[in-house]
């Protein structure tokens, strides 16, 4: 079928790129059918996050994903004229919390956030776990534990809009550092995102994706998915646009942390036949030292 993401390993280059078009053309029409339910509402904040505003028209609800910055989440807020009801918190970060119990005082928001990281998650007070589906006015946001980058870090996945928000688990191109958990925590927490449909559009916390893909060419040259998506930033970074949200298809074509099945990569790594973790836990490695 037009448009399914090519099985791993497929060599013809032709097949790669044509696959990528439509992923990317699939990425921008689902925005579109989307912005109903669940409108999303991105902005850029301090030095390469991303805010995320979530609005269910029906219910008069609003979230943020994280609190970054408060006066970019204000300002937000006033441009969509929209009241802030709920902020979902990803993980423990500064840049994750930080403006927490500043956006509590000013809106009486309620704070959702990982249960088993409640102690460093400040304000919370609704304490969800894995499996959970948190109501969020007319939606479900199903919780999933995503340990690796912090012990405590969590996604949420709205299923009926095909919206999953992954903090600084996934990245375009990219996934997060592991500064608390190990190689084989992170590889399992990638494949219960890398399980969602390749249509589910993913919204990550950080811009990092034109140094990502610099990377991701060096340990998977022969990816022409990932030539030509490389080619799309390089663009979309040129005119200051956001390379945020990805796709779960495309991250499947083109992303290295989650493809240590690809023998391109394994055998730049030298890695042949290897361990699916050992090389995730090498591409890791040599992507905190690029
Ligand atoms: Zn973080
Ligand atoms: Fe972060």
């Amino acid at each position: 079928m037009i448009g399914d993401v090519a099985p791993l390993g497929l060599a013809n280059p032709f097949v790669f790129r044509y696959v990528y078009r439509e992923e990317l053309e699939r990425r921008d029409k689902l925005l579109e059918i989307r912005s109903m339910a669940l409108q999303v509402h991105q902005f850029p904040c301090r030095s390469d996050n991303y805010g995320f505003l979530a609005h269910d028209p029906d219910a008069g609800v609003t979230a943020c994903i994280d609190t970054p910055d408060a006066g970019a989440t204000n300002a937000g807020l006033k441009e969509k004229g929209w009241r802030l009801t709920h902020i979902l918190n990803t993980h423990h970060h500064g840049d994750h919390t930080g403006a927490n119990l500043e956006l509590k005082e000013r809106w009486g928001c309620t704070i959702v956030g990982a249960a088993n990281d409640a102690e460093r998650i400040p304000g919370i007070e609704v304490k969800v776990s894995d499996g959970d589906l948190y109501e969020f006015g007319s939606l479900q946001a199903k919780v999933f534990e995503v340990p690796g980058h912090t012990m405590g870090h969590i996604a949420y996945y709205f299923e009926s809009e095909c919206i999953a928000f992954v903090g600084d688990t996934l990245f375009a191109l990219g996934c997060g550092r592991l500064f608390e958990g190990t190689p084989e925590m992170m590889w399992t927490s990638l494949q219960k995102l890398m399980a969602l449909p390749d249509e589910t559009v993913v919204y990550c916390g950080h811009e990092y994706t034109q140094a990502n893909a610099q990377f991701a060419l060096s340990v998977e040259p022969g990816n022409e998915s990932l030539v030509a998506r490389s080619k799309e930033i390089d663009d979309l970074r040129a005119q200051g646009l956001p390379t945020v949200p990805t796709t779960i298809g495309l991250e499947r074509a083109t992303n290295p942390f989650v493809r240590p099945m690809s023998e391109n990569l394994q055998s730049t790594i030298g890695l042949n036949g290897a361990d699916l973790v050992a090389v995730f836990a090498e591409t890791r490695n040599r992507k905190d030292n690029f």
